[in-house]
């Protein structure tokens, strides 16, 4: 069986907790045959900082360069809340990112029918919800040029951010979507502001033309503006839609309330194929380091388990290794197992180890 070069960096706060149920995964997948891994791990984030004065040094880099998929915690906490800009947690994660080529971000809104009465909105909007957000990650208007505050005479500011988008920026992660939706219901929703903005033309127009070497996939184009009110209007119309950083920022948080818990959704950032046909990828549970419940047994490990389960299916091609967790996922929680943050009322919450072993063992039953 192949063994995949998988590298850990379970960073700060939750993080640690939430990848150490990941490892035991990784030991229950290993030992049922289903998935070999060589497992190596860094520091990223704060954790960094106290060990290295920075937050990814450049053999942390180098690893995660030469590893076959990359599994992220969450970084950052208050206390390195006074670090130079420069050296913050974050900075690590925008630099794996960034020199990784990371530009296509997926982050997948699914309604666990078991969890329907935690969503915002009415159980039948939401039950059975499946959404996969394809986000534009390294360019558009965090990175523009220029981005800057000037001064002008009168003594007042200035400030300009650059929305920039080119035709191959887009292509790409325009293939990225229709890809997927080939692999899903073969429907694809664009959201950008072409009518009021250069970069929403230009972004209609090439993924329309990108869109003819998918004659099987269905295509659809939306205003940004109105996608997030169908978001929260009609959100099962959705299956894949793409957008750019900004939209993408901003709908992938919408989308991700439909579902209850921020403890409950993975990503995955991805790469662009090489000439072997693999891709640089980087999973990461959408949630931060919760330095209020950090240390407590408190956090929901599901979100690091379903990024795990993303890597086994677009890294490793193991789709029935990612179907076998993620139906074990769904189970422990039919089950009626609950962490604080997904519990209601009069339920009596299980700890994050607790969840990792009712999943676990769901996966041996199951496999
Ligand atoms: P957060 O996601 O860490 O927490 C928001 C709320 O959700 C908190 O109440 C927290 O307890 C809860 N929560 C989050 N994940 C949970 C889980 N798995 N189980 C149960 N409850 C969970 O966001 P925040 O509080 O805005 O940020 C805290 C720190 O995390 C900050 O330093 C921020 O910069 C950082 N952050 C990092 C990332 C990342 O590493 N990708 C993302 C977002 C925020």
């Amino acid at each position: 069986m192949t063994s995949y070069k998988l590298l850990l960096l379970p960073g700060d706060g939750i993080g640690p907790e939430v990848m150490a149920e990941v490892e035991k995964v990784i030991g229950a997948l290993d030992a049922l045959g289903l998935a070999r891994f060589e497992i190596e791990r860094d520091l990223v984030g704060g954790s960094a900082i106290d060990a290295h004065g920075k937050p990814l040094t450049d053999e942390a880099l180098a690893r995660a360069d030469a590893a076959d998929a990359i599994l992220l915690g969450a970084v950052g906490g208050p206390k390195w809340a006074d670090v130079a800009y420069e050296i913050r947690p974050e900075a690590g994660l925008l630099r794996l990112r960034k020199d990784l080529g990371l530009f296509a971000n997926l982050r997948p809104a699914i309604c666990y029918p078991a969890l329907a009465d935690a969503s915002a909105l009415k159980r039948e909007l939401v039950e059975g919800l499946d959404i996969m957000i394809v986000r534009e990650l390294t360019g558009g208007v965090y990175f523009g040029e220029p981005k800057e505050i000037t001064t002008l005479p009168d003594g007042s500011k200035r400030a300009v951010d650059t929305q920039v988008y080119t035709t191959a920026e887009i292509e790409r992660i325009a293939h990225v979507a229709f890809d997927l939706a080939r692999k899903r219901s073969g429907r694809v929703a664009s959201a950008e502001k072409h009518n009021v903005m250069k970069s929403g033309v230009l972004w209609k127009e090439v993924v329309t033309k990108v869109h003819a070497d998918y004659s099987d996939v269905t295509l659809e184009h939306v205003l940004a503006d109105n996608c997030a009110m169908q978001l929260v209007r009609r959100p099962k119309q959705y299956d894949v839609l793409v957008t750019d950083n900004l939209f993408g920022d901003v709908l992938s948080d919408v989308a991700a309330m439909l579902t209850g818990s921020l403890g409950m959704l993975p990503s995955a950032s991805l790469g662009a194929v090489d000439a072997k046909g693999s891709r640089k990828a980087l999973y990461e549970p959408v949630h931060g380091s919760a330095p209020d419940i950090a240390g407590k047994g408190y956090a929901n490990p599901i979100a690091m388990i379903g990024s795990l389960a993303m890597c086994l299916r677009y890294s490793f091609g193991l789709g029935e290794a990612a179907d076998l967790l993620e139906s074990a996922v769904t189970r422990t929680l039919a089950s009626g197992a609950r962490t604080r943050d997904i519990a209601a009322e009069g339920i009596t919450p299980i700890s994050t180890s607790e969840m990792g072993d009712a999943i676990i063992r769901e996966l041996k039953h199951a496999a």
